[in-house]
């Protein structure tokens, strides 16, 4: 299944999201996920209407973001950095999610601001030591897309990584989630900036695969439903600049696209 969440007059709704024709409908409302608390299901009848009619939201409201690092070998090297050994986690503010459409704020304090297209899990179930002969996919609810928006001169001169990633609006997600592709199998991954190809990877490229991330994220921590896990970023990393459009796409779940603006033109 593949749903959004998006704005109508009775506040934002969760719909499910059918592809008619090579054309995207939402068919139906969806009862709010368990993690979401803000939104309430609106009992009104509702006839389907285009996704491309409507203001598409962030398909999620986490608890949590747990972020890879390094995690294509050649996003590490152009870093300067080694490959891993084992997978690198970070959280990211939960109060940094923004939907598609909406602006990216480069803050003051950064005069270096990365996309970072990524393939993102959501969670469905709890998931609390997962064992290694036991199968992940239960645990997931879908796939979305995460743009991990990064200040990449605050990220090395702070030593670890919090603020770096948790500037408000450093977390756009969606447009849709879906449980309709098959990450191990291979998907694209590719971020353009201004139109311009950035990033191509591939998701068979994963240093470590989703479920060798999950098996490692929940012997550590509790992952409850609607926890979204961006699986780390392909080559290509590169800056943005105030008037700048980034566009993070991914076969099977859409196109999530931004604008960027100048932090002191925040109201
Ligand atoms: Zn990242």
């Amino acid at each position: 299944m593949k749903y959004c969440s998006f704005q109508t007059e009775a506040g934002p709704q969760y719909g499910e999201v059918v592809d008619r024709g090579g054309i995207l409908w939402i068919e139906r409302l969806l009862p709010p996920f368990e993690e979401d608390p803000w939104t309430k299901f609106s009992a009104r009848p509702f006839k389907p209407l285009p996704l491309s009619k409507v203001h598409v939201l962030a398909p999620v409201a986490p608890r949590k973001i747990v972020c890879i690092g390094r995690n294509y070998r050649d996003h590490a090297a152009e870093l300067g950095n080694e490959v891993p050994k084992e997978p690198l986690l970070f959280l990211k503010a939960p109060s940094s999610v923004i939907g598609p459409g909406d602006e990216i704020h480069i803050p003051l304090q950064s005069q270096r601001v990365d996309f970072e297209g990524e393939l993102a899990v959501v969670i469905g179930r709890m998931a609390t030591h997962i064992g290694s002969d036991e199968e992940v996919t239960p645990y997931i609810r879908g796939y979305t897309i995460v743009n991990d928006v990064t200040a990449r001169d605050l990220q090395k001169s702070d030593g670890q990584w919090s603020r770096a990633k948790g500037f408000d609006t450093f977390c756009p997600m969606g447009p849709l989630v879906t449980d309709e592709i098959d990450p191990w199998a291979g998907i694209v991954v590719e971020t353009r900036l201004n139109g311009e190809v950035k990033q191509h990877g591939n998701t068979r490229d994963l240093i470590f695969p989703i479920d060798a991330l999950l098996r490692y994220i929940t012997a550590a921590m509790t992952l409850l439903p609607g926890d979204v896990i961006p699986t780390g970023t392909p080559a290509g990393v590169a800056p943005m600049q105030t008037g700048d459009h980034v566009e993070v796409s991914i076969q099977g779940i859409g196109t999530l696209a931004n604008r960027i603006l100048d932090g002191s033109a925040r109201i």
